[in-house]
């Protein structure tokens, strides 16, 4: 019988994401859809690395299965970090991406082409049913655009120009935001730790 793989994210897009890396995988993938009763976990720690262990320990203890829990954010040089763990909620609640975008061009008004460095980051908890958590991060290194650029992706894809690229990520055919996305790059180096438990 395959084992039973949770993945804990509410957020439909990146879950998207994730089921599109990690498809090919020989597990049955499961997303807290299935587990309506599922405990909202508040991601309130000061790294991405603390939230993602955080949601991946308590649904792995919820529903009893290996869980995958991701936390993310973007960081910008100019404004020292920032949003960073605080990438979802930057402009307030409720979360909202269009709103986040515009409060970031505001604060990078004046900043000029080559002081618009960040990076995407990415890091991903594995929770095994005994109690054990591994964690992979993966980074994009890019800069801040100065007005949205296309469709595709979600959060701050369309300010996000990843380098080497002239395109943002919202312009980027997903296959390609994926072979070098930060999620993308903590997922390879997940899917690893995966195939070893796999494989005993
Ligand atoms: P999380 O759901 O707590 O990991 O929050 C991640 C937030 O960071 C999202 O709501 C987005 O604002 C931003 N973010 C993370 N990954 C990406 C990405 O691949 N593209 C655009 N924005 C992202």
């Amino acid at each position: 019988m395959k084992a039973r793989l949770v993945i804990a994210s509410n957020n439909e897009k990146k879950k998207r994401e994730l089921l599109q890396i990690i498809g090919d995988l020989d597990l049955e993938i499961a997303t807290l859809k299935e587990f309506p009763q599922a405990p909202v976990v508040e991601e309130d720690g000061l790294t991405f690395q603390e939230n993602a262990v955080k949601k991946a320990r308590e649904i792995a203890e919820f529903t009893g299965c290996l869980t995958l829990a991701d936390d993310s954010g973007l960081e910008v040089d100019a404004l020292g970090g920032l949003p960073g763990v605080h990438s979802a909620r930057f402009a307030g609640e409720p979360s909202d991406d269009e709103r986040n975008n515009r409060k970031l061009l505001e604060m990078l008004e004046g900043v000029p082409a080559q002081e618009r460095t960040a990076r995407f980051r990415c890091v991903i908890a594995i929770a095994f049913p005994d109690g054990r958590v591994e964690t992979a991060e993966g980074t994009c290194e890019g800069r801040i655009g100065f007005e949205p650029r296309g469709q595709g992706g979600f959060g701050y894809d369309p300010l996000f120009i990843p380098d080497g690229y002239d395109l943002t990520f919202a312009e980027l055919n997903p296959e390609v935001k994926n072979s070098i996305s930060h999620r993308g790059k903590a997922l390879q180096k997940a899917i690893k730790l995966l195939q070893s438990i796999h494989s005993g």
